[in-house]
């Protein structure tokens, strides 16, 4: 899968618009013609906001730019939200290309990423709580929807992962999911607590739980 940088994602339905970002392969190289080099502060940053592989259904993918083996693989992808409103999304492959291929991230995904505010509750959060809330919406953009809501340190997401939790279907699907974004929320926003006992949580979300803790 290739795709020219900051183009509109057309894989899937996704349930938000996603802007492409180092889809690389051999019909445009490595694309950086005018993304400007990145600052340690910039890597720092993306190497932190790239720790939560999503959609890992998309399957492996070899990197087209290894000339020796082992080649470096990857599946899923990692997905940036930004204070301007735009959604990125990048196969976990980046990390690879920037650390050994030279590829630079573009510069408004650089800036982005720079942003220390945390997310405000915007129209993308509402739309995911949504997805999740909705149990006739697409199951795997609810799944989605699962995995994306830490991004916003808000008493909101965590409701919505509550809800999530008390889904069976959901819960089947991405379990460990919900655990994993319950955690990451609790750890971001001191002071929210789960409005039921841990131990009423089903197996696999408790499962998630203890696996985000683990991980730190
Ligand atoms: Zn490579």
């Amino acid at each position: 899968m290739e795709h020219l940088d900051l183009s509109p994602y057309d894989y899937a339905d996704s349930p938000l618009p996603l802007l492409c970002v180092g889809w690389l392969g051999k019909q445009h190289g490595i694309q950086q013609w005018d993304h400007p080099a990145m600052s340690r502060k910039v890597l720092d940053a993306f190497e932190r906001a790239s720790r939560r592989a999503v959609s890992r259904t998309l399957g492996e993918h070899d990197c087209d730019f290894c000339t020796e083996e082992p080649v470096a693989t990857g599946n899923g992808e990692y997905r940036y939200y930004s204070h301007s409103g735009v959604t990125y999304t990048a196969p976990v492959l980046v990390k690879h290309y920037v650390r050994d291929h030279g590829y630079r991230l573009p510069s408004p995904l650089q800036e982005s990423l720079l942003d220390p505010r945390p997310l405000p509750w915007d129209a993308r959060a509402e739309r995911l709580a949504a997805l999740v809330a909705d149990p006739a919406e697409d199951i795997g953009a609810r799944c989605w929807a699962v995995a994306d809501l830490p991004h916003w340190q808000d008493r909101r997401a965590i409701d919505a992962l509550e809800l999530a939790a008390l889904d069976e279907e959901l819960v089947d699907l991405a379990g460990r999911d919900i655990g994993r974004s319950l955690s990451q929320v609790l750890i971001a926003v001191p002071g929210e607590r789960l409005s039921v006992p841990e131990s009423d949580l089903p197996f696999e979300v408790r499962a998630g739980i203890t696996a985000d803790r683990a991980v730190g």
